[in-house]
């Protein structure tokens, strides 16, 4: 199937209160324009670098679509990311929070919509939050979340999670179900210049347990363009 079909056969099965980013890390600019005439309208990027190169390549069909930067975030390289991405879903601390406000402001930016990455498993090799390093969690996450809606060219908008790597995608469901409840905690404290509304959550393999356990925001890479030949 085309990348086109594709594109519109999970954008039909999936709920429609649920956003589809796909996550196109190592696809060209051919691909994204057949992407962009399927109709979609959320892109995640992992690298910066990629990112602007494609950015420019596609000129002004670029503008159509809204950018997520779902790769790590290195504080040195946030300028680049503020002129390209619309939402950044990997803010993993209060000091990347506030490089982002510091710099927004200089950058055209009057807020820039972030989700806070949680890494459920707390393993090792991933970035994001680790509940194992920040007991009690809840606690720890809420104290961050006031921190953050503290700072004025930024608003946490949700979260961002990974799910443990496994070949079995149901093994995944009890962090997903674990990270649903601490967005619910979250988002019913009703935080001033808070908006937790979005669980971005769920992967090719994964995505339908996520959907079932509350994600509201999927990134698809695999399902959509097929297999990646590296990274
Ligand atoms: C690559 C990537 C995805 C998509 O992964 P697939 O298995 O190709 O669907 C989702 N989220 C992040 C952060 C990624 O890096």
């Amino acid at each position: 199937m085309s990348i086109k079909e594709n594109y519109q056969k999970i954008r039909r099965e999936i709920p429609e209160h649920v956003t589809l980013v796909v996550a196109a890390k190592t696809r060209t600019k051919e691909e994204i324009l057949e992407l962009i005439a399927a109709g979609a309208a959320d892109i995640g990027e992992n690298y910066v670098q990629e990112a602007q190169q494609v950015y420019s390549a596609l000129g002004n069909e670029a503008k159509k679509l809204r950018w997520h930067m779902i790769g790590h975030l290195q504080t040195n390289k946030i300028n680049k990311v503020l002129s390209i991405f619309d939402v950044i879903q990997t803010v993993d601390s209060y000091k990347k929070a506030q490089a982002i406000d510091k710099r927004a402001e200089a950058a055209g930016r009057n807020i820039v919509p972030v989700y806070i990455e949680i890494n459920i498993g707390s393993e090792f090799s991933k970035e994001g939050i680790k509940p194992e390093e920040h007991k009690p969690f809840e606690e720890y996450m809420l104290k961050l979340v006031e921190d953050m809606s503290k700072l004025k060219h930024l608003r946490v908008e949700g979260l961002m999670t990974m799910g443990p790597r496994s070949g079995n995608p149901e093994d995944s469901r009890p962090y997903f179900r674990q990270t649903r409840n601490l967005f619910d905690m979250l988002k019913e404290l009703h935080l001033p210049n808070v908006n937790m509304k979005t669980l971005s959550m769920g992967m090719s393999n994964s995505y339908k347990i996520a959907i079932e356990e509350g994600s509201n925001m999927v990134r698809l890479g695999t399902i959509v363009f097929g297999e990646r030949k590296y990274c």
